[in-house]
């Protein structure tokens, strides 16, 4: 463990209760959308939780409400029915800006399209949400760039980084105010397979060395072959989960998602 990781490590396990590691709890979540004259059912009654400390990967093709569950959870939008619970929280009753305050202490967000200011520099922006308002954590946005492997990079803008570099840097600002759960949405989907399994291993490493939620949404089993645990979401349902420490390699867990979402083993995967 770098040393980085053990302050940080030392601050989640010692500091005020608000920052141990807060259990997610989703009880009947619906969300719909409303399209011209239609309505999009993109969550339908969803309830999971997730355990303190544990990784889990939400799958399930394009349009499943892996991205709308996600914002659920960030406290992005709000359910049209149904609870997000963080840390003995019920953040879908929170109104702003309590919730506003709540989620940039508790969570943090990583995107596939990474989201960084083009004008501003490296470390500025993993800065950025403390300028706007955010709680500082322990370690500084220099520490952080270090934890992520770009101490030489800060005076970089977005534009002279690589995707992965990129990615490295949103994470570093996941992390400035030392959210107890990660969250991250297609981290790799922009970018190539090798690149993508560096962020997974840095992610696994942020995981296991912080022992801090992470909840990742992907369609990639090379991605979520990282997790404990695999939720599967189809039609804004939950499908089935299982463990992935039973499954060898990401081939086969790309066979069980496969044989899941075409039908084959939901008996007995479904919760
Ligand atoms: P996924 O991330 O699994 O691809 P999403 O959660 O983005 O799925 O979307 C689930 C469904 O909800 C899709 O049919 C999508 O078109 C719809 N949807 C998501 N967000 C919106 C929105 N802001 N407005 C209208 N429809 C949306
Ligand atoms: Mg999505």
């Amino acid at each position: 463990m770098s040393m980085d990781l053990e302050v940080m490590d030392r601050e989640l396990s010692t500091n005020n209760v608000n920052v141990t590691l807060p259990p997610l709890e989703m009880h009947g979540l619906s969300k719909r959308f409303r399209q011209g004259t239609t309505t999009v059912v993109a969550l339908e009654h969803l309830s999971m939780t997730v355990e303190p400390g544990e990784f889990v990967a939400i799958m399930g093709n394009s349009g499943s409400g892996k991205s709308t569950l996600l914002n659920l959870i960030a406290g992005l939008t709000r359910p049209d029915e149904g609870t997000v619970w963080i840390d003995g929280e019920e953040i879908s009753a929170m109104r702003d800006p309590r919730l506003t305050r709540f989620r940039r202490s508790k969570v943090g967000l990583v995107f596939q399209a990474f989201n960084l200011i083009p004008t501003l520099s490296a470390i500025d922006n993993v800065r950025l949400p403390v300028l706007a308002g955010a709680p500082q954590g322990a370690l500084a946005a220099e520490d952080l760039l270090r934890l992520v492997g770009l101490q030489h990079r800060s005076a970089h803008r977005p534009d002279a980084l690589s995707g992965g570099e990129q990615q490295r840097v949103a994470i570093a600002r996941a992390l400035i105010s030392q959210p107890a759960i990660l969250l991250a949405d297609e981290p790799t989907g922009s970018l190539d397979s090798v690149t993508g399994q560096s962020i997974c291993r840095l992610l696994k490493e942020l995981h296991r060395d912080t022992r801090r939620t992470v909840v990742v949404v992907t369609h990639e089993p090379e991605v979520a072959r990282w997790a404990d645990r695999v939720v599967v979401l189809r039609d804004g349902r939950k499908l089935a989960e299982f463990p992935t420490d039973a499954l060898q390699d990401a081939g086969a867990l790309a066979s069980r998602y496969r044989d899941i979402v075409s039908g084959v083993s939901q008996k007995g995967d479904a919760t």
